[in-house]
């Protein structure tokens, strides 16, 4: 292969191959799957590559392509805006024929029935899925250290880290520079967190406007999948062609997005930057503000609700977890092991799957739904309406994607539960809230002997992915 290309690569540097004649689709895809075998010694990001599929397609555009002139191609490009682009998917999406585990034990070694409306879209735009990737199984944490088969994914900055989590994997290989975008799920953070921990553009959708049809359900009110990227352009591309009303979705709506907002307001709310955080990265916010107060008008912004933020989402989150959960009984779904159906199948999830399914179990059952699963409904109402008030002020709001940057491998999962959901204080309330929430590199911090990248997150109304881009092209520092 005689071709180049740069380490953070775009969609345009991948298509401008095909442009020029310098490489075919299958050069393109070989290209890529052996960068990632290469980097994925270090970062154990990939569970599974697609070779048969990724060669059968590339094979096909080559095929369509060879008849092409460039000015075809480009045309071709508008229709199809992926056309040739290899990229990585998290474990949870289906993919008709190709196995897919959640990262759990009582999956293993099924395969979809079915594709996703988010893998349809992606192959229908011309896109390329080479590797699926690791994850928390049943995208229950915030790590990627809770495989159900026991796969660690290291952060590609210091390989010592956690990648985040639940999208973990696929934030590691964009981060490591070995793809040019990546698909996540986004249920209380897990495309945002690991986004900010991996230095890479991530967006969690205003909730319905992508497809949760071939989603592995964790938490239906609030599962979204999004795209990680290395540009802003091309998250915003990638998420045009995952957006949009499915009739395989009743949650599903159609795209809102609305009209650019002239002269943007942003919001810097106190409850998320004050205490907790840790100082280098409160530094950062402070220069942030520094920077945009030059441009934008800034406020400071209250959401009182805020400290009721996790208890109403590990409620929310856990009883509809159990709920979904109960359809790998190892009868409808999952894999029937030992004399016992039910009692040996089940036993196959793992501890962190278990605490959900038991967590759940009790905040919903009789005598108990009032006091939790049905406040925590009333206090979701009045966190959304918290949000709502702040967005009479201003257009977007600013704050961290966790307060600390990315952490060490084996810090959290050793302990107790709870220092592991205190991880997602930042990114819960965004979900709680169905608004959507974009987190781009915001700087670094040297760290021992590393350099961690951190996140910043801006965060909008429904449907104001488009405002949130804007600014984020003032934020990237690189
Ligand atoms: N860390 C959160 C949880 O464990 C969010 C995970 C996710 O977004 N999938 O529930």
């Amino acid at each position: 292969m005689v071709f180049n290309l740069p380490q953070r690569v775009s969609i345009k540097d991948v298509q401008n191959l095909y442009l020029t004649g310098q490489a075919t689709v299958s050069d393109v895809v070989n290209y890529f799957l052996e960068m990632i075998k290469e980097k994925d010694k270090n970062i154990q990001a990939v569970v599974r590559y697609n070779e048969e599929l990724s060669k059968k397609l590339a094979g096909e555009i080559d095929q369509l392509l060879s008849k092409l002139a460039e000015s075809e191609i480009l045309d071709l490009i508008k229709t199809k805006p992926l056309l040739g682009v290899p990229y990585v998917m998290k474990d949870n999406i289906l993919v008709e024929g190709e196995e897919l585990t959640a990262q759990s034990k009582i999956l293993d070694g099924y395969k979809s029935t079915y594709s996703s409306d988010v893998y349809n879209k992606l192959t229908q735009a011309g896109a390329i899925l080479i590797a699926q990737t690791n994850m928390d199984e049943f995208a229950f944490g915030s790590s990627t250290e809770y495989s159900g088969f026991g796969q660690v994914t290291h952060n590609p900055w210091d390989n010592d880290r956690v990648a985040g989590g639940t999208s973990g994997g696929s934030a590691a290989l964009v981060g490591a520079g070995v793809i040019p975008f990546a698909i996540g799920s986004d249920t209380g953070g897990s495309i945002r967190q690991p986004s900010s921990f991996c230095g890479v553009v991530g967006i969690r959708p205003t909730y319905g406007s992508v497809s949760r049809y071939g989603i592995i359900s964790s938490t239906s009110s609030f599962d979204q999948a999004g795209p990680m990227t290395n540009t802003i352009d091309d998250n915003n591309l990638v998420l045009s062609v995952l957006q949009g009303k499915s009739l395989n979705d009743q949650t599903s709506i159609e795209t809102k997005t609305k009209n650019e907002t002239p002269k943007i307001k942003i919001g810097f709310p106190k409850e998320f930057l004050g205490d907790g955080l840790e100082p280098a990265v409160s530094e950062i916010f402070t220069d942030l503000r520094n920077n945009l107060s030059t441009e934008f008008e800034i406020v400071d912004v209250d959401l009182p609700l805020t400290k009721y933020n996790l208890s109403v989402y590990y409620i929310l989150q856990t009883v509809e977890a159990a709920a979904n959960l109960e359809r790998f009984d190892t009868v409808r779904y999952g894999q029937q092991k030992g004399q016992e159906m039910y009692f040996d199948g089940r036993s196959q999830l793992g501890d962190e799957a278990k605490r959900r399914v038991m967590l759940g179990t009790y905040a919903s059952s009789s005598g108990y739904y009032d006091a939790y699963y049905n406040k925590a409904c009333q206090v979701r109402e009045l966190i959304r309406r918290d949000y709502e008030n702040a967005f009479e002020n201003v257009d977007l709001l600013i704050m961290p994607a966790s307060p600390f940057p990315a952490f060490k491998i084996g810090e959290k999962n050793n302990s107790d539960p709870m220092s592991m959901y205190l991880a997602d204080i930042m990114t819960v309330s965004q979900p709680i809230s169905k608004l959507p929430g974009l987190v781009v590199p915001g700087g670094f911090i040297e760290n021992e002997d590393s350099k961690l990248p951190v996140g910043i997150q801006i965060v909008g109304a429904e449907g104001s992915e488009i405002d949130l881009y804007k600014i984020a092209k003032k934020i990237k520092s690189n």
